[in-house]
Formats: structure tokens, sequence, C-alpha cells
């Protein structure tokens, strides 16, 4: 994997360090001496990862490190604090402003490939979420300006993996107040806790007694139900060999024994609130898409979904030779509906219209709202006889009891013409199907409305 590297460092010689570095690990490395020039060079390189030197003159690091996290363009780029000094005040207060991780001064190699390769896969993912979402927002489809830092942390569920005692407690002390905190000091329940527990974070050990943390950590990774659940590992001091392999397996983050209070406060609330971020992310994009193919008034299909639909459908009945049936509908004298009691009315009328045609189609069928009050359904392995049929049962659904409305007189009765035809050639196209449509739609109206017409052809 390789990926785009800031190195941001007021002293020249740190900056050459960790580019020559980085540099034999085929990184693509981009460097800057200063927080101002760091942020202009965000905003144009896009790097993958920034690591950011804490104490520089001017702009320091954790000013730099909020910036990047409040900007809603730039808050998804994983930020590693290099530091001097290894004290837990300043870890908080980069957590605080956002920071993903830290690296200590001289920086050990294996931590600095493993950090970096493993937030940058995360990224990757995230980045895909937000390509998705971009695309909903030039759809006018989702609301953008969304990050990292805008996430309160909520309250959160958390499993904790740990088979000694006094150390599960501690944490548990720590974070119960905040969170709701399980313990499971066994792996193999803690895997069929984490499956069906919907956890929001789950923190493991890595040095358990007879039982392999790492595995633990795999089989969530492996599982579908916990793919996606934030792991916090509690790493043995000095015990790098395990925690480059947590970080391979994806491990999103990691603390050194022994643990920290405000530490581990600070990384849990970090997880919470990514989790919480990329939650969002999905949950809009699953609205985007739907909103992509449904009408937003009446909840059935939109017109563009139908119209790629009814190809596709035509295409396959030319394959297999089974008919695809049409049918459009329109409300009789809609219009003055709007003009006695107005818009809103009439979009009542809209709704339960289109609750009535779903009813009263099958599953297979798709309902579509194809204009203003104009409806079509289209019915796969469906011959004109009885797509007939289903058309007569649609009129009587609708004239047979009147629409109820939310202003005096309270309900009002509503009809509707409706056009049939049916594709059995070859030579069919959705076009075509759908002009022939209309025209016995056309010839419903002019009859006297309130009925069927079925295509001649
Ligand atoms: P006909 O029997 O010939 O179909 O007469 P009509 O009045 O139904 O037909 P016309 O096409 O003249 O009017 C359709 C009306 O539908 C006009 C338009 O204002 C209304 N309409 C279209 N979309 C909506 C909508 O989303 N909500 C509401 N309330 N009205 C709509
Ligand atoms: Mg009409
Ligand atoms: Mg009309």
């Amino acid at each position: 994997m390789t990926a785009r590297v800031l190195v941001v460092d007021d002293i020249p010689a740190n900056v050459k360090l960790l580019e020559a570095k980085l540099g034999a690990e085929y990184f693509d490395v981009v460097t800057a001496g200063s927080g101002p020039e760091a942020l202009s060079i965000i905003e144009k390189e896009k790097p993958d990862i920034v690591l950011l030197d804490v104490m520089m003159p001017g702009m320091d690091g954790f000013e730099v490190c909020r910036r990047i996290k409040t900007n809603p363009l730039l808050s998804h780029i994983p930020v590693v604090m290099v530091t001097a000094l290894d004290q837990v005040s300043d870890r908080v207060q980069g957590l605080q402003a956002g920071a993903d991780d830290f690296l200590t001064k001289p920086v050990n190699d294996i931590a600095l490939f493993a950090r970096v390769r493993s937030l940058v896969r995360i990224k990757t993912m995230v980045d895909e979420l937000r390509l998705r979402q971009a695309t909903g927002e030039s759809m006018g489809l989702v609301d953008g300006g969304m990050s990292v830092l805008d996430e309160a942390i909520a309250r959160g569920r958390i499993l904790i993996v740990e088979d000694r005692e006094q150390s599960a407690q501690r944490m548990a002390e720590t974070l119960g107040q905040a969170h709701d905190i399980e313990i499971v000091p066994q792996t193999v329940e803690a895997v069929v806790r984490a499956k069906g527990g919907d956890f929001d974070l789950v923190i493991s050990s890595l040095s358990l007694d007879k039982q392999d943390g790492l595995r633990f950590c795999a089989t969530l990774r492996s599982l579908d139900a916990t793919r996606q659940t934030p792991i916090l590992a509690i790493v043995d001091e000095g015990d790098l060999k395990r925690l480059v392999r947590a970080l391979d397996i994806g491990v999103n983050d990691y603390l050194m024994r022994p643990v920290e209070r405000h530490e581990l406060v600070a990384r849990v609330n970090t997880q919470l609130r990514r989790k919480r971020f990329t939650d969002k992310l999905k949950h809009s994009l699953q609205l985007s898409l739907e909103m992509a193919i449904t009408d937003q008034l009446t909840g059935l299909f939109n017109r563009r979904y139908m119209s790629r639909h009814l190809g596709t459908l035509i295409g396959d009945s030319t394959a297999t030779g089974k008919p695809v049936s049409f049918l459009i509908m329109d409300i009789d004298y809609f219009k003055q509906v709007n003009d006695t009691y107005g818009h809103d009315v009439g979009d009542e009328v809209l709704r339960e219209f289109a609750n009535r045609v779903s009813a009263n189609v099958r599953g297979i069928d798709l309902a579509c709202r194809y204009g203003g009050e104009e409806f079509v359904v289209v019915m796969p392995d469906t011959d004109m006889n009885f797509a007939y049929m289903v058309a007569e049962r649609l009129r009587q659904a609708v004239a047979d009891a009147p629409f109820h409305i939310s202003t005096e007189p309270g309900q009002l009765p509503v009809t509707i013409s409706i056009g049939v035809t049916c594709s059995e050639g070859t030579n069919d196209t959705a076009e075509g199907l759908l002009k022939r449509a209309d025209k016995a739609l056309y010839r419903a109206k002019r009859d006297g409305r309130n009925r069927v017409v079925a295509d001649a052809a």
C-alpha cells in the first residue's frame, strides 16, 4: 500500500530524517516547515496522513491539528503527533485537538510504518464513504459539512476483554460513569457477546493468560457482525511485536500498560466519536440511495428508476419470450382538487392514492410515480388479459370508496383513468410501450374517464 504522507517539523533535520525513512518504504512524502505552510499544503495536496511536530514556533502542532479536525473538508485525514516528550498531559491535549495517534521522538521505525499503514487503511474506507456522500451532495440529496469533531460524545456500550481482574475493574471504574461497561474474561464468550451485543467499542487485552488476544481481534475482524466495531488494544509496555501484528489485523488504536486513566478516556472518546461519524455517513448514504430511486411524496419508485427498470425488463422479455405489461393511470379532474381544497389536500389525495395502488399490486410489480398525478405499474411475466384485470381492480379500488381529506367535508370521491399495454413482440422498446399506453389513456379520458382502455395494437 502506498500513500502520500505530509511531514511537518520546524527543524529541517527532523524533516529530512522522516522523509528518508518513509521514502525508503515507497511512501510519497511531502514536507512543510511550519503550521501555516502545512495547512496550505494539506488543502492543495490532500495527503493521506499527516505527521505533525508538536512544538513549533508561531502556530504549534495542537493548533494545526485542531484546524484540520474542525474543517469538514479535511477532518477525515489522520493526524499523528510527533512529540519529544512522552507526557500524558501532552497526549490528552493532542487527543482533545482530534489527533489520531502519537509517536515519540526518536521515532521507532516499526511503530512508524505500522501506524501509518493502519491509519491509511482506515482512511481508505472513510474515503469511499465520503466519495459516495459527495455524489449524494452533488445530486442535492444530502447535507454536507459533517466533521468528526462535531460529534458529541454520547453514552457508548463498551465490551472489555481482560482476565486481570484488577486491571479490568480499574478501566470499568474510569469509564463506567460515562458509558455502559461489560467485562468478559474469556475470549470465546467475548466473541459471542460481541456478535450479539451491538457494542460501540471493544477494549481487548493482548496479553491474556493461556488465551490468544490477537486471534480474538482477528476473529472480530472476520465476522460480519463485528467487522466494523472499533477495537482498542491493551499492550504490555515495549511489546512492539504484538502491537505491530495487532495493527496489521485491523485494531483501531492501542494503549500501553500501565493504562493511564486520562489517556484511556481520551482514546475511548476518540473511537466513539469516530464511530458515530461513520455511522452517520453510512446512514445518510443509505438515505441518499433511497432518495435517488423513490418519490418523496408517495414513497413509490420514481420515474428515473422506473425507466431503467422497464428497459431491463423488456430486454429480458425479448430473451425469454415472456410478456411484460404496463399500465399508466391518471387522476381525473385532479386540478379541481387543488383549486378547491388547496395544494396540501391535493398531496393528501396523491398519498392515499399511492397507498391504494401499493395494496393492489403484487410484490413483483413495480409501482411508481411517473409525473404529477400520473402513475405507472410495470408487471413482469404478465399478459394483456391479466393486466387488464389488474387495471380494473385498481380503478375500482379508487372509485369504490371516497378519499379521506383533512378539511371539510372530510372526504372526497376520486376516479382514475387507465391505459394498458403489453409487450409480446420482440421489437418493443420502453419508449414504444409508454407511448402506446399513453394513447390508450388518452382514449379512456376522451371516452368519459373512470375507465380502463387496452391498447389495441
Ligand atoms: P384530467 O382528468 O384530464 O386528467 O384533468 P386533470 O385536472 O387531472 O389534469 P391536468 O393535467 O390539467 O392537471 C393535473 C394537475 O395536477 C395540475 C397540477 O397542479 C397537479 N399536480 C401535479 N403534481 C402535483 C403535486 O405533487 N401535488 C399536487 N397537489 N398537485 C399536483
Ligand atoms: Mg389528471
Ligand atoms: Mg395529467
